[in-house]
């Protein structure tokens, strides 16, 4: 009998690909499938305005097209596999597959029905999902999300372009997702630090912005690590107050310069064997540093002449690129302006590591920290043991501003 290696620790790389599939409590399940009749309706016009939506779509339209006759029964199939939690939009079934024959890898990018999966050896294969994965009952409407860590069944290896039918999806941890309409998004899955990039100069130095990037990593639980580009534009001594103040939080601060190469080599190994999103706005290098920590990506620096180009075509697909010397990062331009993903007002406080000691002492058990009497956190704000300025941050974000 295979017992399966941790699925939150796996990374293409690491695991060998003869690690079975197998998962411990191996048994049969009755699965839930849609019913035969309802199939998937999407109506053309609508097709267009969901492609724009970062490469994902919504299945509300679709659900609320389906007929939900009195009475009908959902079609069961037994299928072998275990049955998994799917508390991070994937599959509710975890199928088996035969290692002998299929292969791991890595999902790249999702293009509608395809996907290009990398396989542990770098090798690039164009995927199907197996029908199967796709018609068992899930809440999402891409079995198969980009990050996502996959068994696939090569199906013409010796044609120059590969081929493959995904059959399996491993367990999820680190997703990233928004929700639109009430439903949720997968944007990008199994990251493993989120790094905010921002710039100390042309464009200035935002802290609000990194301190919204740093709520999103928090209710995402992923591992933020802030990252201020540009360092050569100024004198490093003037960033000290603010790396003191997310230093004391516990946040990891890189002060880097793509121009310079100043802590470019400290970048780099943050990023190895990891999967990093990269979040900023525009302008701040992100493209720049990336190029830097592996000149053959080649990536386009925005130059004066393509910053004044008005509405040019960005891809806004979320996809993985490989570095050279292990790991992955994912810069999108949806992702970067994704700041407050379903973070509801009264959240934000709990998601801010420096207010959040003070929270339970306030007079209200509702306390909005912003104009209660007997608010801890403004006394302790008061007391200086607040950073003024992150406490305006917090103001303005639980205001929805
Ligand atoms: P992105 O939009 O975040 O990908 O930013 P880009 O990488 O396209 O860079 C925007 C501009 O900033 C370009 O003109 C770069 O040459 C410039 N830039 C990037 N990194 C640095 C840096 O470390 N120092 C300076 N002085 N300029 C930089
Ligand atoms: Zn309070």
């Amino acid at each position: 009998m295979f017992t399966r290696s941790n699925p939150s620790s796996c990374d293409v790389r690491r695991v060998p690909e003869t690690v079975p599939p197998v998962s411990k409590k191996k048994r049969k399940i009755r699965a839930q499938f849609r019913k035969k009749h309802e199939t998937r309706k999407r109506r053309r016009d609508l097709t267009r305005q969901y492609a724009s939506e970062e490469g994902e779509q919504s299945d509300q339209l679709e659900r609320s097209e389906r007929v939900s006759g009195k009475g009908s029964l959902t079609r069961k199939r037994t299928v072998v596999g275990s049955e998994t939690a799917p508390d991070d939009g994937g599959l509710s079934v975890d199928l088996d597959v035969d290692p002998d024959v299929c292969r791991r890898g890595r999902v790249l990018s999702v293009h509608g029905p395809s996907n290009i999966v990398r396989a542990g050896d770098g090798t690039i294969y164009r995927c199907a999902t197996r029908g199967l994965l796709k018609s068992l009952s899930t809440d999402q409407r891409n079995v198969v999300a980009v990050g996502d860590l996959v068994w696939f069944r090569p199906s013409n290896e010796m044609a120059e372009r590969k081929e493959g039918l995904i059959e399996r999806v491993e367990p999820r941890r680190g997703v990233l997702s928004r929700t639109s309409r009430g439903r949720r998004h997968v944007i990008v899955t199994n990251v493993d630090q989120l790094l905010i990039i921002s710039s100390a100069a042309e464009p200035m130095l935002k802290p609000h912005l990194i301190d919204r990037m740093l709520v999103t990593a928090e209710k995402a639980g992923i591992g933020p690590i802030i990252c201020i580009n540009k360092v050569d534009l100024v004198d490093p001594v003037d960033l000290q107050p603010l790396i003191g103040v997310y230093g004391q939080m516990g946040y990891q601060v890189l002060l880097v310069s793509a121009t310079t190469g100043f802590g470019v080599d400290r970048l780099r190994r943050v990023l190895r064997d990891k999967e990093s999103v990269l979040s900023g706005q525009s302008g701040v290098g992100k493209s720049s540093l990336l190029n830097a920590i592996d000149p053959q990506l080649r990536l386009p620096v925005r130059t004066v002449s393509t910053e004044s180009q008005k509405g040019r075509h960005t891809t806004s697909i979320a996809q993985l690129i490989p570095l050279e010397y292990g790991g992955y990062v994912v810069d999108t331009p949806g992702i970067r302006q994704f700041q407050l993903w379903d973070v509801v007002p009264a959240e934000v406080a709990g998601f801010f590591r420096d207010l959040r000691p003070y929270e339970s002492h306030c007079r209200f058990p509702d306390c909005t920290h912003i104009h209660e009497e007997g608010c801890a956190v403004k006394d302790a704000t008061a007391d200086g043991k607040i950073d003024v300025r992150r406490y305006e941050s917090y103001c303005h974000m639980a205001q929805g501003d």
